[in-house]
């Protein structure tokens, strides 16, 4: 499923590789299921269950094509979902994006449901999926992450080659992706995760990452995520960059939430909300 927002000359388009339905103590196992009893209009799914999607952003200006993160991939999934194909790919290619025409890969973090388009596997060769595209890794996440010796089937097959087949670049906080595309580092959910900041003809969006995988987290920014890899820091990061989107109301993307993800952190009745924004129809 993909939709798409303006910001001033860029397009964003949100693709859900996939959606899946989660007890609300896999995502945060400290967190007592008396304290969701305030939150029960945000419980989505059936049976008391939380529902998370795995988005990647498309951002196309006409000249660059960057994407955002590439969802679970074509086999793998979140524990206990069917086994099924991701739908980044089929949505690429209703939008006329070839494969061959990203320019850059960038993530957010080095996941397992961030990195699962990366790579073909062909014969006894490693290719880069997106022909073209040079992937982008903040430094933090991949010497992190390259240097573990065991990680998730999906980060060992689709992100660690990335530097032997040569595509690998790192970035740190700051870096210019595009003109108009800035990384912005907000670490803690993993050493060197990433949000990135679009800015065009005056307007920008916040594609948040990981900071929060659900509404709730909103108002509930003390609740830790079971891989936030530094609780204290992700609660810092998260606490500092939400109270900062709400007060300047930016435009946000935030991936794990229900599609298209696009909304603002806003007050009501002395509580901060999450609020999508409806930005028409989604395709697919
Ligand atoms: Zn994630």
């Amino acid at each position: 499923m993909r939709t798409t927002i303006r910001v001033g000359d860029v397009e964003i388009t949100a693709i859900a590789d996939k959606a899946h339905d989660f007890n609300p103590g896999f995502h945060f196992p400290s967190v007592d299921p008396e304290a969701w009893k305030p939150y029960s209009d945000l419980i989505e799914g059936p049976d008391g269950y939380v529902l998370v999607n795995f988005h990647c952003f498309l951002i196309r200006n006409g000249s660059q094509t960057v994407l955002i993160d590439t969802g679970w991939g074509p086999e793998l999934g979140p524990p206990g979902a069917p086994k099924e194909r991701g739908a980044l790919m089929g949505d690429l290619e209703g939008l006329g994006v070839e494969p061959g025409d990203i320019d850059i890969v960038a993530f957010t973090h080095l996941h397992a449901d961030h990195v699962g388009w990366n790579l073909v596997y062909e014969d006894e060769k490693i290719l880069p999926r997106f022909t073209s595209a040079r992937y982008l890794v903040s430094e933090p996440d991949w010497a992190f992450f390259s240097a573990r010796d065991e990680n998730h089937p999906n980060i060992a097959q689709q992100a660690i080659p990335l530097d032997d087949i040569g595509v690998l670049d790192t970035f740190n906080d700051g870096h210019p992706l595009t003109p108009f595309l800035t990384a912005e580092a907000t670490p803690g959910h993993t050493p060197g995760h990433m949000s990135f900041v679009v800015q065009s003809s005056g307007e920008r969006l916040y594609i948040l990452g990981d900071l929060i995988h659900h509404p709730v987290i909103a108002h509930e920014t003390d609740w830790v995520h079971k891989f936030d890899a530094d609780p204290e820091m992700a609660v810092a990061t998260r606490k500092k960059v939400l109270d900062r989107l709400e007060r300047e109301e930016t435009t946000v993307a935030a991936g794990h939430l229900q599609h298209p993800s696009f909304g603002r952190f806003a007050r009501v009745d002395g509580r901060r909300v999450w609020k999508p924004i409806d930005v028409g129809p989604s395709l697919g």
